[in-house]
């Protein structure tokens, strides 16, 4: 009601702090691309492209680009910071590390209010205590949680106006992901694909946190709607019953959902990536393993799979479908982008799925021969980790060495998408594995692997590289490489910049037309988070969250013991121009 007021007397959607926001609407977020004064979905709108239209600052003036102000997430707990903020009427609400969320004031980096979430004891996270961001919603923000809840807090008073359990923490189920909202709905996945989780995308009212459907990712899975009264009903199974799984596999097939999604509003489908299928080691499940290692296109007003597209097949590797679908205008046709765990880029028509063009976007892939005209990679038997119960002692598979590695030609770091230059900007990085299959079943809340690996590097000079990929030719245009594997997301925007921070704690741009390195910022600690850039007040901000963790730490063996001298962090960094 005050708020109201003064935007009425100073006769504009301004007021002291910023702009005011009556609420969140659907129709905010399906333009959020295109209005730099918030920011309302991971992804800077939800396809996903981390385009900005802001001008502001250029590849000319960025040398005055200088700190407005950091804000540590304080507290003993650091860790990995893979958040994107969101901005709305002037307030940041920034995800860290252990399942806290904070609101700041955009401009001058004042607390407003911050939640920690009570964490149970027993949660099993595979890759760290990271959390990705938060949707906004009319008068909430709302995350989800390790324990595999979804809360939703007042944007103003940070109290929780209402609380969903997703799933059984206990059975391995953890959420990681930034929820996004597409026609009305608040769409979720899950994480827990080294656990024998069930993945699947879950819609809920935004404003309730009631479930409308559910839709399982691993074939043979049934899906259901919910009415207003939470009464459930059958909305039919997703693909078929052990078409593509032997045996009871399907029933802990994994296929996690665990970054989420993006959505278009021109195709009105909303694209999860599945991750690997459960248990890594292949030779107990023959067959494809629908819809493991996939992307999958879901008509958001029924819940149903309008298509889906399998990167790997029967996958030995881990090499999770899970990264981002971004959509794009090209030759009349809207397309997707997709810069697969596997070491493949994608193109595929947004609206059918079909195979557009393929190729690879790392140097080194050892698992398959390439892809065939339909888009399928073409394996070659020798480079999947042997079968153990062919081994002498039925222990031990043969090993081999595969690239990518595990964690991938890509990982959770999402790309961005220009439209002026016609690029993708993927942080990609070049390592291989050892990796070997053994025995193993279901233990309910056990780790479902049945492989083992050691991660290689595969070059003395760099691991990460970021690369400007023409999406046309599948060229890569030029690429600025890193010691450390890169594992934090881009942003580019109009003035011709793209913007990415490393684990050795720089945050820096490029010009994104030549890829020459133009601006540079430590941070203190590493960035495994992308940036982001809103306009208030008439200033071009910069942010990024800092913190250096995730997986690489944890799994990265060989390259762990090349990154073990980077310190934790926890804090946000903003950015602004030097006025003279
Ligand atoms: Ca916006
Ligand atoms: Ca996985």
């Amino acid at each position: 009601m005050k708020k109201s007021i003064i935007a009425a007397l100073v006769g504009a959607s301004f007021a002291i702090g910023g702009p005011v926001h009556a609420g969140v609407t659907t129709a905010d977020i399906e333009k959020d691309a295109t209005t730099p004064g918030d920011i309302l979905s991971w992804g800077m709108g939800t396809e996903g492209q981390r385009y900005s239209p802001l001008s502001k600052i250029t590849t000319k003036n960025i040398k005055d680009l200088v700190p407005a102000w950091s804000f540590s997430f304080g507290g003993e707990k650091q860790r990995g910071q893979e958040s994107q903020p969101l901005i709305v009427g002037g307030k940041m609400f920034v995800t860290a590390s252990y399942s806290r969320l904070f609101a700041i004031d955009a401009k001058t980096g004042a607390e407003l209010w911050q939640y920690e979430h009570r964490l149970p004891d027993g949660i099993m996270p595979c890759c760290d205590v990271v959390n990705r961001g938060a949707a906004v919603f009319d008068n909430l923000v709302i995350f989800s949680t390790l324990d595999a809840q979804l809360v939703a807090l007042d944007q103003d008073s940070g109290k929780v106006v209402w609380k969903e359990k997703s799933d059984d923490y206990a059975a391995g189920y953890s959420s990681t992901a930034a929820p996004i909202i597409a026609k009305g709905l608040l769409l979720t996945g899950l994480s827990g694909g080294e656990f024998g989780v069930v993945g699947r995308v879950d819609a809920r009212d935004p404003k309730t946190g009631k479930l409308v459907w559910t839709r399982p990712t691993v074939e043979g899975h049934m899906g259901y709607k919910f009415d207003a009264a939470g009464n459930k009903t059958e909305n039919g199974i997703s693909g078929t019953a052990n078409k593509t799984w032997p045996g009871d596999l399907w029933k802990t097939g994994g296929a996690a959902t665990w970054m989420g999604g993006s959505y278009d509003p021109k195709t009105g489908l909303a694209y999860f990536g599945a991750g690997n299928p459960s248990p890594w080691n292949s030779h107990l499940r023959p067959g494809d393993n629908l819809y493991s290692c996939s992307t999958v296109a879901i008509d958001v007003a029924t819940g149903q799979i309008k298509w889906y597209f399998q990167n790997t097949p029967n996958d030995g590797w881990d090499y999770d479908g899970t990264n981002e679908f971004v959509t794009f205008d090209s030759g009349g046709k809207r397309l997707g982008g997709k810069a697969d765990r596997n070491g493949f880029f994608y193109v595929l028509d947004a609206n059918t799925g079909k195979f557009e063009k393929g190729f690879p976007f790392v140097k080194k892939i050892t698992w398959a021969k390439g892809l065939d005209k339909d888009g399928k990679p073409i394996y070659d038997p020798a480079n999947r980790p042997g079968d153990p119960s062919k081994s002498a002692d039925g222990k031990k598979g043969e090993v081999v060495f595969a690239a990518p590695s595990f964690l991938g030609g890509k990982n959770q770091m999402p790309m961005a998408y220009s439209p002026d230059t016609g690029y993708f900007y993927v942080p990609a990085n070049e390592w291989g594995m050892e990796i070997w299959n053994e025995p193993v079943s279901y233990k309910k809340g056990a780790a479902y692997l049945g492989a083992g690996f050691t991660i290689k590097t595969v070059d003395d000079k760099y691991i990460g590289a970021l690369r400007a990929i023409d999406p046309k030719t599948g060229k890569i245009e030029w690429e600025i490489t890193n010691n450390a594997p890169l594992w934090g997301g881009v942003l580019t925007t109009k003035g011709g910049l793209v913007f990415w921070g490393t684990p050795e704690g720089f945050l820096k741009a490029a010009d994104a037309k030549t890829g020459k390195e133009v601006w540079s910022f430590n941070v203190g600690t590493g960035i495994v988070a992308p940036p982001i850039t809103w306009e208030q007040d008439g200033e071009q901000y910069i942010g990024v969250a800092a913190g250096w963790g995730g997986a690489v730490p944890l799994w990265g063996g060989d390259v762990a013991k090349r990154v073990n001298m980077l310190n934790q962090g926890g804090s946000m960094w903003v950015f602004k121009l030097h006025k003279s």
